[in-house]
């Protein structure tokens, strides 16, 4: 079967590309390249903030939403050409409260929070940290302890979530805490957005082996509206693997834009290269090395298009993202380090030293790469969900 873009499709692909090279031609590329390594962690600079307000004013925010709430109801393919197009061209992603979150409150929130936040969400006025993980809450999430009591017509917040990537940008969390200390673990959990400017709300900075920022944050007596409880108290579970799984989809179709990237450039490293007196690709060793990588790219891509298909069906991806996830986030840890070796020294000048290719783009990457891994989840996790859920395999013993 050969699989290719519809008219409309091909003509958005186009559109996104002079978008991109219009932002590429202003820097913004270089920018991006700078924050994701860590060496510009401040405030969005003006060309950020502008290219935010270019992709919501073009719908492009909100593409898969329905019309009624200011979306397209374009498919999961075209959203998923954006992601592809932004990443190969190594410029800003859509923003996850847009692709994860804002979906949730769709599905499981009240009327009330859907008026309350998805224009904002649209407008690009609001944007949401993940605010899941604790220090002893990680993949066994339902453990986690952050706490909200409710106080009247407020709630009362206590904890610490750790890995919460974006508070430093964010205007809000979409905090997970438990408000029913007495149930069950999983059944006494709720989402509360909070604003991060209220006080209480403390973030310290945590830095990676790749660079990029995240960060520790401390909600001490922090105190919101009921109003920001989305959906029902106490239900926020189903909720969270529900967003959960559109991360999960999400993470793979970026991946594959920068996975292309990562090959094309590759390659073009070995046209150019010369070694031991001949051109790099004509060794056959490099040649096969090549193929084998693209044969799996294309593999990804090809999951990329299950998902788009399994999301226009109106089914959750929960199986085939993963894999697509696992799949996509292991490849870029293998491209990266074939990269390695098929550069030898070269491939570990960063991207301070003039004579770096594409500006240290592999080192870079291979230190970056991994956190693709355990991000939306540990990939031996992963592995146990596409065993129980996709094969019908009985649960690990624990
Ligand atoms: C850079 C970075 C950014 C992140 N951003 C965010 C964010 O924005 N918001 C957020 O909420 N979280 C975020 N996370 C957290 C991420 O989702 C967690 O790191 C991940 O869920 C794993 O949790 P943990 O680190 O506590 O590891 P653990 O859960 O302690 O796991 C440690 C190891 O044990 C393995 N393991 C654990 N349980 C099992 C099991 N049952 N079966 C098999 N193996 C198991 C894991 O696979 C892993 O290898 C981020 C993490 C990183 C590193």
């Amino acid at each position: 079967m050969r699989f290719a873009l519809t008219p409309e499709e091909a003509a958005f692909q186009e559109e996104v590309r002079s978008f991109a090279l219009h932002y590429i031609e202003a820097g913004l590329d270089t920018e991006e390249e700078e924050r994701r390594s860590g060496r510009h962690a401040g405030p969005f600079s003006p060309l950020e903030l502008q290219f935010y307000k270019d992709l919501g004013e073009r719908g492009w925010n909100s593409m898969h939403w329905p019309r009624a709430y200011g979306g397209q109801e374009a498919s999961a393919g075209m959203s998923s050409i954006l992601s592809f197009e932004l990443e190969y061209h190594r410029l800003p992603q859509v923003e996850w409260t847009v692709s994860t979150f804002a979906p949730t409150i769709l599905k499981n929130g009240t009327q009330e929070n859907i008026n309350l936040w998805l224009e904002r969400i649209r407008s690009g006025e609001v944007v949401y940290a993940m605010g899941y993980s604790e220090p002893d809450a990680g993949t066994d999430l339902a453990s986690l302890r952050t706490s909200a009591v409710r106080e009247g017509d407020s709630y009362v917040i206590n904890g610490e979530k750790i890995w919460n990537s974006g508070a430093h940008h964010a205007t809000h969390e979409w905090l997970a805490v438990r408000t029913d200390p007495s149930a069950p673990k999983h059944r006494g959990i709720s989402v509360i957005i909070v604003p991060i400017d209220v006080p209480g709300v403390e973030i310290t900075p945590l830095w990676t082996w790749g660079g990029s920022r995240t960060n520790i944050t401390r909600f001490t007596n922090v105190i919101v509206p009921v109003e920001n409880l989305i959906g029902e108290e106490n239900m926020g579970w189903s909720y969270i693997v529900g967003a959960l799984d559109y991360e999960r989809a999400d993470i793979g179709a970026r991946v594959i834009g920068r996975l292309r990237r990562l090959l094309d450039d590759l390659v073009h490293y070995c046209r150019g290269a010369v070694r031991d007196g001949r051109v790099l690709i004509s060794d056959p060793a490099v040649r096969r090395q090549l193929a084998e990588l693209e044969a799996k790219v294309e593999v990804v891509t090809l999951l990329t298009h299950e998902v788009c298909a399994t999301v226009d069906r109106g089914e959750t991806p929960t199986v085939v993202g993963t894999m697509q996830k696992v799949m996509a986030s292991e490849l870029r840890t293998e491209l990266t380090s074939a990269a390695f070796e098929l550069m030898d020294l070269e491939g570990q000048l960063d991207g301070n030293d003039p004579l770096s290719f594409m500006a240290g783009e592999f080192e870079h990457e291979y230190r970056y790469a991994p956190v693709q891994r355990f991000g939306g989840g540990t990939n031996e996790v992963m592995r146990d969900i596409i065993a129980q859920r996709g094969l019908g395999l009985p649960r690990t013993a624990r």
